[in-house]
């Protein structure tokens, strides 16, 4: 069902991106990184993925961060190991499970597998090398929370199975695009991963045509008929994020009313942001001011400084660049130089909207 709220998981669910399935599939390089804005479609994407090659192996920081109060220790990375090496199906579960068979610290019993205290991750990795393993790791910048070193150790983790492991492929997912760049520092000669090459699949929201298709689509799957009419105005107002475009369709399904849909649409994107607004005040509370002045039109330099002074703060120059610039590594806003000079803009529309309440 399209507009299931749940990531999709197999093929037939998922609303186009052939292409970028097939790109993930077929991909030859040991490290792929697939970016994209929230609910854009990447955890989607990646657990079909994982799925078609049937020794997929799906990892999620983000619940591994949160799960363990803000820390991702070496212990929650096995468990999420082990829980994933649990879930695989079919003939592949059994030859892994000779293979685990001789890897110190792995129980098997069975076709069930305990990473124990004494497990070594490398050595699991080493094991996944003989199934060929393609390992997904969901919104892979929360890794700069693993151990004491700023996620370094699983960077080494990774340059070490990069290295020698030649039938292990690795995904890696991320909405903060630039901070996943910088955690991953790829062309940082001082990084464990220095100068490996790597491939990016870059998802994009649905251009309009394919957005009122997806609502079309959606609501022939229930049964419901709606027009044309209501579909491009509801597009015409979120845009082709594919999120909001479920959220809309489920709720739209519930009250048959495009008014109270919108609403739903923006109730839950209040939410989240929020949520998310409490996070980054706790960097610093010039943030939520800032994405408040872009989303109203102060989106020039100048007039974000002036808007910052108008609520009584001042903001040196350089200390203003860099916080815009972080806003753009989490992928809050971008340059735009259509206009021939340097704007902000918010990325996501149905946010800049909730910005501007
Ligand atoms: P992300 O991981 O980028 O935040 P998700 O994969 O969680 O995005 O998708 C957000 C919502 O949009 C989910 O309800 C998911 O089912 C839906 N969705 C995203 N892409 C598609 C697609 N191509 N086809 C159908 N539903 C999709
Ligand atoms: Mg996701």
């Amino acid at each position: 069902m399209l507009f299931d709220p749940r990531p999709k998981k197999s093929r037939e669910e998922l609303f186009d991106r052939e292409k970028e399935i097939n790109a993930l599939v077929n991909s030859k390089e040991p490290l792929t990184l697939l970016l994209g804005l929230r609910r854009v479609g990447k955890s989607s994407l990646l657990r079909v993925a994982l799925n078609e090659v049937e020794n997929g192996i799906y990892i999620d920081a983000r619940k591994m961060y949160f799960d363990s109060g803000g820390w991702i220790t070496v212990e929650s990375l096995k468990r999420e190991f082990e829980k994933s090496l649990n879930s695989l199906k079919g003939p592949i579960r059994e030859h892994l499970s000779r293979v685990l068979k001789k890897v110190k610290g792995v129980s098997v019993s069975g076709l069930s597998f305990t990473l124990e205290n004494d497990a070594s991750l490398s050595e699991v990795l080493a094991g996944l090398n003989e199934i060929g393993a393609m390992i997904g790791i969901d919104e892979a910048q929360y890794l700069r929370f693993y151990g004491a070193r700023g996620g370094r150790e699983f960077l080494a983790l990774l340059a070490c199975a990069y290295d020698n492991l030649e039938n292990i492929r690795f995904v890696l997912t991320g909405s903060e695009v630039g901070l996943l760049h910088d955690f991953l520092a790829l062309e940082n000669y001082e990084s464990p991963l220095y100068g490996r090459s790597y491939e990016e699949v870059i998802l994009k929201p649905f251009p309009r045509e394919l957005s009122i298709e997806f609502l079309r689509q959606g609501f022939f799957e229930v049964g419901m008929t709606v027009s044309d009419e209501i579909i491009m105005r509801a597009v015409d107002y979120i845009d082709g994020i594919p999120g909001w475009l479920v959220e809309f369709g489920r709720s739209y399904l519930r009250t048959g009313d495009f008014d109270k849909a919108i609403e739903n649409v923006l109730k839950t994107a209040r939410g989240f942001v929020r949520g998310e607004l409490g996070e980054l005040e706790k960097r610093s509370p010039r943030y939520p001011v800032i994405l408040k002045a872009i989303a109203h039109g102060f989106d020039r330099w100048n007039l974000i400084r002036d808007y910052l002074l108008s609520k009584g703060t001042r903001v040196p120059n350089s200390r203003l660049a860099n916080l815009l610039r972080n806003l753009e590594k989490m992928s809050w806003i971008e340059k735009d130089f259509s206009s021939g000079e340097k704007r902000y803009r918010i990325v996501d529309p149905v946010i800049e909207r909730v910005l501007r309440d």
